[in-house]
């Protein structure tokens, strides 16, 4: 069986026609984890005997003719930042290296109700904080299409998880990029949903007001499949949306595009931009003329002022949401302390990674009463511009494309040391967050040397229908021309 090209709709129909039961999916994947995740170290945990025991249970029902869900059987793994009952959720931090959650987070709980099968839980930058994979406190994951480069972060174990045909779906979770930079570096698709949309019970916080959780599939179709059963309201989150949300997604993927007004934002493609990515997105915008989008430069002034406002916002969420960590109610507890203040400065200090100290302090410092004013009030202040400004914006074109990253994959240690650079990263990504807009990032093409490039479509909340919508026909017509390519460097991979 070739997993690596395998989707969720092409097992969807295999199992329609019986041509594989859910145990044979179940063991072939896990056994391709376990004979290659040692390259690329996609996963922290396996969740291996779980998942062979649903397996079995699952083709049980199915023979006895019961109905089952519309992921019956779909191989999923889990961002270790997301709560699986019985299952350690570290968050990749020596902090929660230890926790066992006795609950599923509400998205778990939506994906098992619909019959998918939890494999396993990635590897991500501790607390999700990074662009890279290299904070996790356990291991590095690489990038499936060249190992000595980064998979992206901090959704970085999921993306790789999928291009290495470890699992047809994984799930991630973006603050400022965390699912689309990853999906771009690795060649897959990535969603972050509108705020709200989805579901943030059990996801362990980050940045609240920014915090997402989304879908990383091999195609836009398979991701409207995940959207489809993620989605909903919730009682146990009071920021999910409560009103009512057309979530057919998967029926009108086939809808005509045509006459749709898609803007480039001219500032998106300026200074800084790899010469290729600026290429292959060019290439795009053609196929979406030729199917009859209509396609304008337009200006967006905000470059200068997204990634600090982003830091400034995600740092003092994360050192308040951070904060209860101590030892004593929360997480690791340092055993060679004198008295109360020195167990939690111990704990502190020897659970959490250097990048998550650092967000911390900065965070601390921009809430401090005498930089309030002149920090976070303004990133909030800014927060306000930016969400006008785009607001005005969609209201002139469905949709707006950029590229994901300025920069291709790249390799592991370059960046670590320097993380203003590693910042860099979000440069496109982080709008979304902060506005609340759904985006999604898909493969547009290669480089000359053979990595990934990701293209980036944001539209008005609650526009998820139609992102995908162009999303799926635009893939529709690139994956054309890239299979040959896409082929050869994946069994260079094994
Ligand atoms: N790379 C960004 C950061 O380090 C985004 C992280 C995320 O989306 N979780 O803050």
């Amino acid at each position: 069986m070739n997993l690596e090209a395998m989707t969720l709709e092409r097992l969807k129909q295999g199992y329609r026609i019986k041509q594989f039961s859910v145990k044979e999916i179940t063991t072939a994947y896990l056994d391709r984890i376990k004979r290659l995740d040692n390259k690329i170290n996609a996963f922290i945990h396996l969740c291996e005997e779980e998942a062979v025991k649903e397996a079995k249970a699952l083709d049980e029902r199915i023979a006895s003719g019961a109905e089952v869900g519309p992921l019956a059987g779909i191989p999923v793994a889990i961002k270790d930042n997301i709560c699986t009952d019985g299952f350690k959720t570290t968050c990749a931090s020596k902090m929660l290296g230890n926790f066992v959650p006795p609950y599923d987070a509400t998205v778990v709980k939506q994906l098992k109700e619909a019959g998918a099968i939890v494999i396993g839980k990635t590897n991500m930058d501790e607390f999700a904080m990074g662009s890279s994979t290299e904070n996790s406190a356990f291991k590095i994951t690489r990038n499936p299409w060249n190992r000595d480069k980064v998979p992206g972060g901090s959704s970085g174990g999921s993306a790789a998880a999928v291009a290495a045909g470890f699992t047809p779906l994984a799930i991630g979770s973006d603050t400022g990029g965390s699912i689309r930079q990853p999906a771009a570096f690795c060649g897959v698709v990535g969603l972050k949903p509108t705020y709200g949309l989805v579901s943030r019970y059990g996801l362990i916080a980050f940045a609240s007001s920014l915090d997402q959780i989304g879908p990383i599939t091999k195609t836009v179709k398979d991701c409207a499949y995940s959207l489809e059963v993620i989605t909903g309201k919730d009682p146990l989150d009071s920021t999910c949306y409560k009103g009512v949300v057309n979530r057919d997604y998967k029926e009108i993927l086939e809808e005509n595009i045509a006459g749709l007004k898609i803007g480039v934002p001219r500032e998106f493609f300026q200074e800084g931009v790899d010469h290729e990515i600026q290429q292959a997105i060019k290439i795009s915008i053609k196929k979406l003329e030729e199917m009859r989008v209509i396609v304008e430069e337009f200006s967006l002034p905000i470059m200068d002022i997204g990634l600090s406002t982003y830091r400034i916002l995600s740092s003092a969420e994360a050192s308040s949401n951070l904060a209860r960590y101590d030892g004593i109610r929360y997480g690791y507890r340092s055993d060679n302390s004198a008295d109360l203040e020195e167990l939690i400065v111990n704990s502190r200090t020897e659970a959490f990674g250097k990048e998550v100290k650092r967000r911390i302090m900065l965070g601390t410092y921009v809430l401090s009463s005498s930089h309030y004013n002149n920090y976070y009030k303004k990133a909030a202040e800014n927060r306000i511009s930016i969400e006008n400004m785009f607001k005005e914006a969609l209201k002139k074109y469905d949709l707006i494309i950029s590229p994901t990253t300025s920069q291709l994959p790249f390799n592991i240690g370059e960046k670590i040391a320097h993380s203003l650079e590693m910042h860099q990263s979000d440069i496109y990504t982080v709008f979304a967050n902060i506005t609340g807009i759904p985006a999604i990032s898909i493969p547009c093409g290669f480089s000359q040397s053979r990595l990934p490039i990701g293209l980036q479509f944001m539209g008005s909340p609650f526009s998820e229908g139609k992102l995908l919508t162009v999303a799926h026909q635009l893939e529709e017509r690139l994956t054309l021309q890239q299979q040959g390519l896409e082929l050869e460097v994946r069994e260079g991979c094994d």
